[in-house]
């Protein structure tokens, strides 16, 4: 049963057996920080910021539920992995960095272009740090702004503009081609572009070899409902077959809270079974529209935001239906 409630800015939506099971074990290491978010220190020095799952009622509606983001204080800096859905997030998450350092933010990592990971990226431009990206998801954030300027100037635009008053879009200013390496206060840091090409949408990993830590972003959300949207699902499959046989043994999400091998397996098995799904629907003549309305999730997919598993499901059915389809008949011969 799904229960919501107001709270001011932001909406709980709490599956009552998740929320049983977060406060018998999740909670352990977890040092509560607000009632909205969780802040992990996942190995010394490296940390995790988890929100709820909450929908927030101050962002683009597009991008209501904040993104989990990271940060690693070395003696020469800090980096940040991702920063949220909102200025006011981000606030929240430079909040924890400073209860725990006066180091200077160096660098702000966006792992994707999406904007409930890189709406708060104006907070630490205003700490002087450095934002960094793959020039392709830079490219769509300064899309995003644009477009973001005319759906404001639209119909029923008000409301939007209500709801990110005071928002500054703010894209990255330094960007890299297949991967950049920081070495700051003896850490290793390696931020790597993957899955481009295809008209996908641009995704990059942070990799921390000496602590085993990969930040997955959009590419692993740890038992939340993805977002598909354009992103090659069979590409995106080989990928997390990939980091899954890397030395890392700490897996940070996109949404959720930092999982393991078997975690990051699991939602490996789920889109497989999407992909598997419908791809023998569509083999069997069904229309694209058919397979959406027939496909259920099997019960074991209890995740948080199951608002999002329709559409996981249509745009993975908008992708593979093309090699599909009845091809088009031939020529006419002219005769
Ligand atoms: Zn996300």
């Amino acid at each position: 049963m799904w229960t919501s409630r107001e709270f001011g800015r932001r909406e709980f939506i709490l599956d009552c057996a998740v929320l049983v099971i977060g406060l018998t074990s999740s909670t352990r290491n977890l040092h509560a920080a607000s009632d909205f978010y969780t802040v992990k220190e996942v190995k010394p020095h490296i940390y995790a910021w988890i929100p709820d799952d909450v929908i927030d009622q101050e962002c683009d509606p597009l991008f209501a539920r904040a993104a989990t983001a990271g940060f690693i204080v070395t003696s020469q800096g800090v980096v940040v992995v991702d920063t949220t859905n909102s200025p006011m997030n981000a606030r929240d998450l430079l909040y924890e960095i400073r209860q725990r350092t006066d180091q200077p933010i160096r660098y702000v990592l966006n792992t994707s272009s999406a904007g409930d990971h890189m709406l708060g990226n104006e907070v630490f431009t205003d700490e002087q740090a450095t934002l960094v990206s793959t020039k392709e998801a830079q490219t769509e954030m300064l899309q995003y702004r644009d477009e973001l300027a005319s759906r404001m100037r639209g119909e029923d635009g008000w409301k939007l503009e209500a709801r990110m008053r005071g928002f500054h879009v703010t894209p990255t200013t330094l960007t890299f081609d297949e991967k950049m390496t920081l070495n700051i206060g003896g850490q290793e840091i390696r931020i790597i572009s993957v899955l481009a090409g295809d008209h996908s949408p641009e995704d990059s990993v942070v990799y921390l070899p000496a602590a085993k830590i990969l930040f997955l972003g959009e590419l692993f959300d740890n038992q939340y409902f993805p977002r598909v949207g354009g992103r090659n699902v069979h590409r995106w499959i080989e990928v997390l077959q990939q980091v899954e046989s890397w030395d890392v043994d700490t897996y940070i999400p996109g949404h959720g809270v930092p999982g393991t091998k078997k975690d990051v397996a699991e939602f490996r098995g789920f889109l497989e079974w999407v992909v598997a799904s419908v791809e023998s629907r569509l083999k069997q003549g069904q229309t694209p529209d058919a397979v959406q309305k027939g496909l259920w999730l099997p019960r074991t997919y209890n995740w948080h935001a199951p608002d999002l598993a329709q559409d996981t499901v249509a745009d993975v059915c908008k992708q593979l239906a093309p090699a599909h389809a009845a091809p088009p008949p031939a020529h006419p011969s002219g005769k």
